[in-house]
């Protein structure tokens, strides 16, 4: 099975702490890594996890707040300096293309690569990646300025899986592995028939990832997001602070539970939190009243996939 994980780079809000770095993350599948917002010291989270920034193709920026972005110029600098020469991609919101290419025009600096940015459509879903096996979509926030989370979702597996008892008695081909995986029988040397539902599984159900991070609690993406096998969801306060969370459009961690209980999710993971807590104990025990397989995210920690 493809390998569809999260590293979190940076689960803080605002400003960086001693504790936290703001938001950053690599949802990995496979080969591909794909970058989730790119705040400051990003560059830095990648080094200290042994993480090539020449290694990322695309990244997806989910807002413009300096904390989920300021990361990115250095990013592509570095980029630059190492000599990439293949496209980057960068997926945002409208201002950041003309903000990063003015910066370049200041300094003068003509990139050896391409650079190609595709601009969030206002308020709309959508897709955004695509390829054989996996999409990437938009997701529409309730934010104080445009904001969209990300949907990663593998494509229906229709290949079934071989049994490998069968496997190691029968020493089947290349062929007879394709025609068993596309449900057809087996013929053996002796020309006995082997039906394909005793020697096969059916094909793994899709696995999916979403990242909702900035936003008030907004249960118009419990759609969106149903039955995701992961869900990262904003928690920047508790439930002390719901009144200032609903001014500043963010959300408490009891909230991300309630929407992760919506959404029928596996897990929820708890991030972006504010810098006021040296103790976040208090947003996961609220969380999980509501919703126990809730957890708190951790720097520097892989989060499976389904
Ligand atoms: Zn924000």
């Amino acid at each position: 099975m493809v390998d569809f994980k999260v590293l979190i780079l940076g689960n803080g809000s605002a400003v960086p702490t001693r504790w936290h770095n703001p938001s950053s993350q690599l949802v990995f599948y496979g080969k591909n890594k794909f970058l989730v917002d790119c705040a400051e010291g990003t560059q830095m989270q990648m080094i200290r996890y042994k993480i090539g920034g020449a290694s990322i193709d695309h990244i997806f920026i989910s807002h413009l707040h300096g904390d989920h972005f300021f990361g990115l110029i250095g990013l592509i600098s570095s980029n630059h300096l190492g000599g990439r020469q293949k496209e980057l991609f960068i997926y945002a919101p409208e201002g950041l293309e003309s903000l990063i290419n003015h910066h370049l025009e200041i300094t003068n600096t003509t990139l050896r690569f391409p650079l190609r940015f595709f601009t969030h459509e206002k308020n709309k879903a959508g897709i955004l990646f695509e390829d054989k096996s996996l999409e990437v979509r938009l997701l529409p926030l309730k934010h104080s300025v445009p904001a969209w989370g990300f949907v990663f979702k593998e494509k229906k597996r229709n290949r079934r899986r071989i049994d490998r008892t069968f496997v190691d008695v029968q020493n089947p081909s290349i062929e007879d592995i394709q025609r068993l995986q596309q449900g057809e029988d087996f013929v053996g040397k002796d020309g006995k028939v082997l039906l394909n539902k005793d020697i096969t599984h059916p094909p793994f159900p899709p696995r999916s990832y979403a990242y909702c991070s900035d936003t008030a609690y907004d249960e118009s993406i419990v759609d969106f997001i149903k039955n995701v096998n992961l869900l990262y969801h904003e928690s920047t306060f508790d439930n002390s602070m719901q009144d200032l969370a609903e001014t500043v459009l963010h959300s408490t961690a009891e909230q991300a539970a309630s929407i992760a209980k919506k959404a029928n999710v596996d897990k929820l993971l708890l991030g972006h939190y504010s810098g006021r807590f040296k103790e976040l104990h208090t947003l996961e025990d609220e969380a999980r009243k509501v919703f126990p397989n809730s957890v708190l995210s951790r720097e520097g920690e892989y989060y499976r996939i389904g």
